[in-house]
């Protein structure tokens, strides 16, 4: 697996499980996944020469991000390395433009878009519009918000960085909805249950397993959707589709990933198999476990750093509380808004679990002291 956070972390216990072994490109030694595998192999993911020494080493590639240029993913198939998901399907998650021309003509909802070439064009494309850098953005940085009180240099902004800039309506929508399926190589999909993900300041803060009264009929549409684009993107490992819930009642795309995502942790804890043990299926080409959940609802929480005090001490409380709440921390550095660790509490009452989960995040970061 290229890249050394916490989804490579979170997809060692299941490559134990499996008597796989795991191995790691990562940044640095102390990065969040280097420290729980073996002979974690140190270096760049934007240099081939790296990338090829490290590939060497393995039967197949994957990934924990998307950050691997184009380009060097061609080189390594060319070399004959196996690289799933392929660079053909991976482009899609890499550049907003490429996906949303891609889905548009499958046919797949998506919000009014347009590429612009700078302010004038934005103008033209309506008043209440989101800009997006197609290359390079997460956790909402890459993202910008215009109106028409806008200041002109914010909306000059997204065009600095020297990539395309894609302009999107601003959907009005009730929640944030994402649908996570997995596929292997022989066409084998699972569809995990559709979860609603709340954001804040463009991270996800919370995700609940399934979605809370979606009806069955946009549950299905949200599974099918994300089956037909796996399908016709050759994705193999993990794909999340993120969507929009309008307030009308509609489904639009927001965005893909293609490796495990933060709107799948609770499947760790809360499903007969966790997405990080089928995404390793699916990129080994093994049988598909059942996506199922294992209880009515998941919650997750994730915890973001803030004035996080030392962590550890916060346990003794918490799972004296809440014996049941499970606890996933990323040996990450603390800094403020970064995903260091996440809970996860399931069972059959949801708002328990939502107070249970938050309640465990809450004291984790020092916001609580009981
Ligand atoms: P990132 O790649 O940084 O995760 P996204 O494209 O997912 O960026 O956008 C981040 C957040 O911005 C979304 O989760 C959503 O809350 C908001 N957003 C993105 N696109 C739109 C849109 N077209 N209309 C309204 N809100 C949007």
């Amino acid at each position: 697996m290229v890249g050394g956070g916490q989804l490579a972390r979170m997809t060692q216990p299941a490559a134990v499980a499996l008597g796989v072994r795991l191995k790691v490109l990562a940044a640095a030694p102390d990065e969040s996944a280097a420290q729980v595998v073996n002979d974690p192999v140190i270096g760049d993911e934007k240099a081939l020469a790296d990338l090829r020494a490290f590939a060497a080493g393995c039967d197949v590639l994957t990934f924990d991000h998307e950050h691997v240029p184009p380009a060097w993913l061609e080189a390594l198939e060319a070399d004959g390395v196996l690289v799933r998901p392929g660079s053909a399907a991976l482009l899609h998650a890499q550049d907003k433009g490429v996906m949303r021309s891609r889905l548009t003509a499958l046919g797949v909802p998506c919000p009014r878009w347009s590429i612009v070439a700078g302010p004038d064009e934005v103008a033209a494309f309506g008043t209440d519009v989101v800009l997006k850098t197609t290359r390079g953005g997460y956790d909402g940085k890459g993202v910008w918000l215009v109106s028409a009180d806008t200041p002109a240099e914010v909306v000059e902004e997204p065009f600095k960085a020297g990539v395309p800039v894609l302009a999107e309506e601003r959907v009005d929508f009730r929640r944030e909805l994402s649908a996570v399926v997995a596929r292997s190589p022989h066409g084998q999909a699972v569809a995990y249950p559709v979860v609603e993900s709340v954001q804040r300041d463009g991270i996800c803060v919370e995700v609940v397993a399934p979605a809370p009264g979606l009806s069955p009929d946009l549950a299905s549409e949200a599974q099918g959707l994300a089956l037909t684009v796996a399908a016709a993107l050759d994705v193999v490992g993990v794909l999340a589709v993120e969507l929009f819930e309008t307030t009308d009642g509609r489904l639009l795309v927001n965005e893909l990933a293609m490796r495990p995502h933060n709107s799948g942790h609770w499947s760790i804890d809360g499903a007969v198999t966790s997405q990080f043990e089928n995404h390793l299926r699916a990129v080994l080409d093994l049988p598909l476990g059942s996506p199922v959940a294992r209880a009515p609802y998941a919650v997750m929480v994730n915890l973001l750093g803030g004035d996080l005090p030392e962590v550890y001490s916060t346990y003794r409380h918490i799972m004296a509380r809440d014996p049941e709440l499970k606890v996933h921390w990323y040996g990450k550095g603390v800094r403020p808004g970064r995903k260091v660790g996440h809970v996860t509490a399931y069972g059959a009452d949801l708002e328990s679990l939502r107070e249970r989960a938050w309640h465990a995040a809450d004291y984790i970061r020092g916001d609580i002291d009981e």
